[in-house]
């Protein structure tokens, strides 16, 4: 058994043992730890074309949303795909990071999606997940049906842990999806810069593209309907 320590506190003095002390430390500065390790955490930063949705996707998905209003403007019939290796720390759909989260696409949900898509209130399609840019199988294969049944009267908007300056270093199948997308939220959610008044994203780094517009200009232009 340790020996007592006196320790006066506003005038408070009280005998503790210094077994007692040193475990106290020890526990203060575990804590200290934890917290710096916390801060340090931060999303992954893949490589160019590290990530392929040919070697990764499960063609699975982890939610459907038909007629929201809150995966952007208008109403929006949104598919929530599965699988993303960012790893965001504070992750909204934490879930849905599994490849193997949720249920497989299959065709019957494609001709639900497109089916309720043609209601003449809805605006048009949301990709999000998990990682769209990850699960190109899955959404190029909705994207090209859509265009075949609505052309350019509905909408497509799409949200991506990947930045559009990193997009454009990426794999052909990515390339072509965000040719054939119409708005594009993008960046990992930054927990540090995390901002509940923002429209439609979550952290201040992220940014809403008008994608048809910047690849016309060769540089990023942000959507139009931009508020916050
Ligand atoms: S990019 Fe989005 S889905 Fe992926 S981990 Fe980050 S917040 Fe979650």
């Amino acid at each position: 058994m340790g020996e007592q320590v006196r320790i006066t506190v506003n005038g408070d003095t009280n005998f503790i043992n210094e077994d007692d002390l040193a475990r106290s430390d020890q526990k203060k500065v575990k804590k200290a730890r934890r917290k710096r390790t916390q801060s340090r955490r931060r999303p992954k930063n893949p490589q160019p074309q590290e990530w392929l949705a040919q070697d990764l996707s499960l063609r699975k998905i982890a939610d459907y949303k038909p007629f929201n209003f809150v995966d952007g403007e208008g109403v929006r019939c949104s598919l929530y795909v599965s699988g993303c290796l960012f790893a965001c720390p504070g992750c909204y759909n934490k879930a849905a990071q599994s490849f193997n989260y949720g249920k497989p696409y299959t065709k019957e949900l494609e001709d639900q999606i497109i089916a309720d898509i043609g209601q003449s209130y809805c605006q048009g399609l949301t990709l999000l997940g998990g990682e769209p840019f990850l699960n190109t199988q899955v959404c190029l294969s909705l994207i090209d049906r859509l265009r075949d049944a609505y052309g350019y009267t509905k909408d497509i908007w799409s949200w991506s842990g990947y930045t559009w300056e990193e997009l454009q270093k990426e794999s052909a199948d990515k390339l072509e999806m965000l040719k054939k997308i119409d708005i594009l939220v993008d960046g990992r959610f930054e927990e540090e810069q995390k901002d509940l008044t923002l429209q439609f994203r979550g952290s201040a780094n992220q940014r809403i593209i008008d994608v048809q517009k910047s690849l016309k200009d060769g540089r990023v232009v942000l959507w139009d309907g931009l508020v916050s």
